[in-house]
This record gives C-alpha cells, sequence and structure tokens, in this order.
C-alpha cells in the first residue's frame, strides 16, 4: 500500500471554482491515494460570513500534506479585507514560489525549458508603506535567511533535476545594499555547487533576453517583485498566463496554484484555460515524489505531463485564450482520456 496523501482544496474566486472543479475531474485519474479536504476562503467566503477564512483554518491545514488552491480575490477598494494569499504565505512561511515555464511546440515560437525561483516572503512585499509629508515611503526587506533559503533550493533543484546553469537577478548596480546582498549570498551558496553554473544578469536585461532568447535560461533566482514581473513575461511567451502553473513551498508544507489571478472578466462562462492547474497538480505529485521518496509519485507526475503536453500540441483541444473553443470542462476531460490512453501504451 502507498502512502495516502491528505490535500486541502481552496477554490478561490474569480475562474477559480471552474479550473479547480476540472483539475478535481483529472485528479480522479490520478493513481495515487489521495483524499480532498476542502477549505473555506477567500473574497466570496468573507461575502457571505465577514471572515476572509474559516476559523479552524491553519489547524486543519497543518493536518495536510498539501493544497491545491485556485486563485483569490483582493479588491483594492476593501480597506478591511487582508490579502488571503499573504496570509497563507506568511503564516506557511512559504518562502519559495517555483514557477516552472515548459514551452508547447504548437504555440510558442520559440522552445524553452526555464524555472523561476520566486522570494516569496520579503522585498517590497512585506508591505511595510507610509507617508512622511507628501512623500510617500514603502519599505523593501532583503534578509541572509531569505536569500539563503531561495537560493539553495534553486541549486539543490537544479542538481536533482539535471540543470547546469542558476542566474541570479538583481538590479545590484543601483540597489548595492539590498540586491547586493541578495547577489552576494546567492554566489556563496553557489560554492557548495562546483558542477553548477551560477550567472547573474541585472533584471532589465534579463526581461530583454527571455523575451529574445528564452532558451538560454535554465533555473533564475529572484527577490520577490522582478520574479513577479518576470513570470507573466514568460507567460506571455508561452501563449497563455492559463498554462503556467506554481509550486509555493515552505519547510512544512507545499501550496500548488496556477499563476494567474481571477480574470474577472471571463468568470462564470466555463471558459477558462484550466491548464496552469493542470501543471500545478503535477508540480504537487512531483513534490510527494521529492518529499516521501515516492517513486509511483514521480512516475504518476510524468504521466500527467505527457497527457497535457499530448492534449495542447497534439490535440490542440484550446480555450478561446489559445484562440480555441473549447470549454474549461472540454480541456479536463480530454486530459483524463489522455491519461487513459497513456497507461494502456
Ligand atoms: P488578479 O488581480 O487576481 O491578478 P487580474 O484580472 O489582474 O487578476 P489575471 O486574472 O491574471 O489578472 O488575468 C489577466 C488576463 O489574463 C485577463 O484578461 C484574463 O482573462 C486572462 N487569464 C488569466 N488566467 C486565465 C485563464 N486561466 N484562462 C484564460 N484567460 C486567463
Amino acid at each position: 500500500m502507498g502512502k495516502k496523501y491528505r490535500v486541502g482544496v481552496i477554490k478561490g474566486d474569480g475562474i477559480g471554482p471552474e479550473i479547480i472543479e476540472a483539475t478535481l475531474y483529472v485528479v480522479q485519474y490520478i493513481d495515487l491515494d489521495i483524499e480532498l479536504v476542502e477549505l473555506q476562503a477567500g473574497y466570496e467566503y468573507y461575502k457571505k460570513t465577514g471572515k476572509a477564512i474559516e476559523d479552524r483554518f491553519f489547524e486543519e491545514v497543518r493536518k495536510l500534506d498539501a493544497i491545491l488552491k485556485g486563485p483569490l480575490y483582493t479588491p483594492p477598494h476593501d480597506l478591511n479585507f487582508r490579502s488571503v494569499n499573504v496570509m497563507i504565505r506568511k503564516e506557511l512561511d512559504l518562502y519559495a514560489n517555483i514557477r516552472p515555464f515548459k514551452s508547447f511546440k504548437s504555440l510558442s515560437q520559440k522552445q524553452f525549458n526555464l524555472v523561476i525561483f520566486r522570494e516569496n516572503t520579503e522585498g517590497e512585499y512585506v508591505g511595510i508603506e507610509g507617508m512622511f509629508n507628501d512623500i510617500a515611503i514603502s519599505l523593501r526587506l532583503i534578509s541572509v535567511k531569505g536569500a539563503e533559503r531561495i537560493s539553495r533550493l534553486a541549486f539543490d533543484y537544479a542538481k536533482t533535476m539535471g540543470f547546469n546553469k542558476v542566474v541570479v537577478i538583481h538590479k545590484a548596480n543601483i540597489l548595492k545594499i539590498s540586491d547586493g546582498l541578495f547577489r552576494n549570498v546567492f554566489f556563496k551558496v553557489a560554492k557548495e555547487f562546483p558542477n553548477i553554473v551560477a550567472e547573474e544578469v541585472i533584471v532589465d536585461t534579463a526581461a530583454y533576453l527571455l523575451v529574445k532568447n528564452p532558451e538560454k535560461f535554465q533555473i533564475l533566482v529572484t527577490p520577490n517583485l522582478y520574479g513577479d514581473i518576470l513570470s507573466d513575461l514568460v507567460g506571455g511567451l508561452m501563449g497563455s498566463l492559463g498554462l503556467c502553473g506554481s509550486a509555493l513551498v515552505g519547510d512544512s508544507i507545499g501550496v500548488f496554484e496556477p499563476i494567474h489571478g481571477v480574470a474577472l472578466d471571463i468568470a462564470g462562462k466555463g471558459i477558462a484555460n484550466p491548464v496552469g492547474s493542470f501543471v500545478s497538480l503535477k508540480l504537487m505529485l512531483e513534490y510527494f515524489g521529492q518529499r516521501y521518496g515516492d517513486s509511483k509519485a514521480v512516475k504518476e507526475s510524468k504521466l500527467l505531463e505527457k497527457a497535457i503536453q499530448n492534449v495542447v500540441d497534439e490535440k490542440r483541444i484550446w480555450t478561446p485564450d489559445l484562440g480555441g473553443n473549447y470549454k474549461t470542462m472540454d480541456v479536463a476531460k480530454a486530459v483524463a482520456e489522455e491519461l487513459e490512453l497513456l497507461r494502456k501504451a
């Protein structure tokens, strides 16, 4: 008997419930013992109950192996509502936001396979701001601990997954102390990995090079804000934000979610692209494989990756963001069917 996994599910706001429904459909076709536990959180939940998360939320979370999550809405106009995303990241200390981008040959002009390791708890996102007379001030925090753990995770990942180059992205020519620290700590950690090439690229140059030659990148390590922006840029190169998934990892738990937001413009229409959420599911299986040495989970993650690739590249079951006419659940059914076919092959 393999391990039984307890996975929390946060449906989220906007297109969240639609893509999570599609993802849970695919979960039924994964050959692992997975128990799903629904967790209530988000803006819709807040509008109904006055609470952003249910009372026993973190108590429940501590009993889980992972969380599958849809995007959560944080309205800029409602000052009483604190971002649930930030709350979860802080409480669970999810310091690494890992965003793999593997191009689909039918959708990208250039083929690439790169992973952004975005520091997820510091930088500008600590949210410490204030006014000094008529000057707005925002604090940017970069710590040795923060830079060290994201760098080490990126090098470890490179070593395990067979990449041989890791690049730190910074603006240390201008932000000499904060980004300077991030850069220096990265190169200190790099010394522990003599077989992996460590390089640096200034963030604006990185934006240019990612568009021009994305195939030259493998692993990128970035402070919080740069990783956020560069991820959406690479999402554009992929063909749609709806294709990209991510893992938010700390020492205790992993949270898996698509990189896009709530996409209110298409919510409720059944046309959201669920592939990013399927990629997140794939990352969760990979995480189980590494964390628990579960070779079956690794096999399932590879199978799911292949099924997604076949559905997008060969069968071209595309939602409207990719120029197709298929619905969210059509993609889920096609991936499930493909999983069955691959198992028989
Ligand atoms: P947030 O504030 O939560 O980040 P947003 O609307 O600013 O939300 P996104 O939700 O990421 O940003 O959407 C940006 C654009 O990408 C929108 O036009 C949206 O429709 C599109 N988009 C995002 N995700 C998907 C998806 N899964 N399928 C199709 N289109 C998507």
